[in-house]
């Protein structure tokens, strides 16, 4: 990784931040509150975004060469959540980074038509480049130097691993910066290359890297998630597993949880309750 000085220099810490939720947070919490309606929240099958593999909102992805930070603090995302407060990485502050939904995802994700980037319009979302992955390294460096505690980065708040060569950067950046950790979800089968080296990273940096594979069923195969698209009121729990606390009120946030990246919590499946859009259409 190299370091881009005069790219770090332009991110003041009184940061340029990417994806903006000021003003308009309230509404957004409430657009993608849980339903029961998977139909609802759909895209038609016929929609260019299914078709092609790529968001509905073109105009909010950016490449390397936009201005701005890449790494968004969790503060500006209310179901992260600024700063970890419970579990092992309690202190570390939390990061994400935001691809582009399906560009970067299988085209076999159960949440393919309902993904929850249908109802993300603010998100600026990060085209995947050679220069993307200069700048992130950029920036980790940064962030060493700023937490030499540790930090957490979200991967991805929308988004998928694209390649086995992003596995692999991600893997190398782990092993070069030991203030690095990381959680997320992916949806790549199992069997999968991509899928194989996620669960190589797993292993290979255990108190770092938590990212849990999304399965239509939990197969009791440890570092899994579901979605449901049906009400399960205040459950702790239901038979696919523990319903995100986040999601049915008993937690704020993801930085007052920390379930997903617990390591006594592995072979637990994180349920997710469907969100999304409340009424079907063509889209943008
Ligand atoms: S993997 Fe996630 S971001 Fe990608 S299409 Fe599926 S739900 Fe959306
Ligand atoms: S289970 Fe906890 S850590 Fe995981 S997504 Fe929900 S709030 Fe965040």
């Amino acid at each position: 990784m190299n370091l881009h000085a005069a790219r770090i220099h332009q991110h003041s810490p009184g940061f340029h931040m990417g994806t903006r939720f000021e003003g308009d947070r309230l509404r957004r919490f409430a657009a993608v509150r849980p339903h029961a309606d998977r139909g609802a929240a759909a895209l038609r099958a016929d929609h260019p975004a299914l078709q092609t593999g790529r968001t509905i909102f073109p105009s909010t992805v950016r490449t390397a060469d936009d201005a701005g930070r890449i790494f968004v603090g969790g503060h500006n995302n209310p179901k992260l959540g600024a700063r970890v407060q419970v579990g092992p990485w309690r202190g570390m502050p939390i990061y994400h980074l935001t691809l582009e939904e399906r560009a970067t995802c299988p085209r076999s994700c159960h949440e393919w038509a309902t993904c929850y980037g249908n109802t993300m319009h603010l998100a600026k979302r990060w085209r995947v480049s050679r220069d993307l992955l200069t700048f992130m390294g950029d920036e980790l460096l940064w962030l060493r130097g700023k937490h030499p505690h540790g930090f957490v980065i979200r991967l991805h708040t929308l988004g998928d691993f694209p390649s086995p060569r992003y596995v692999g950067w991600w893997s190398m950046a782990l092993r070069l910066l030991p203030e690095l950790h990381v959680f997320g979800y992916s949806a790549w089968p199992d069997g999968h290359p991509i899928q194989q080296m996620l669960e190589r990273m797993n292993a290979l940096f255990p108190q770092q890297s938590f990212i849990r594979f999304s399965r239509r069923q939990p197969s009791g195969q440890g570092f899994e998630t579901t979605t449901i698209w049906r009400r399960a009121g205040a459950a702790k729990r239901v038979p696919e597993g523990m319903i995100c606390p986040a999601q049915n009120g008993r937690t704020s946030c993801c930085a007052t949880c920390g379930f997903c990246w617990h390591p006594a919590l592995t072979q637990v499946p994180i349920v997710f309750m469907g969100h999304g859009r409340r009424s079907r259409g063509s889209g943008p």
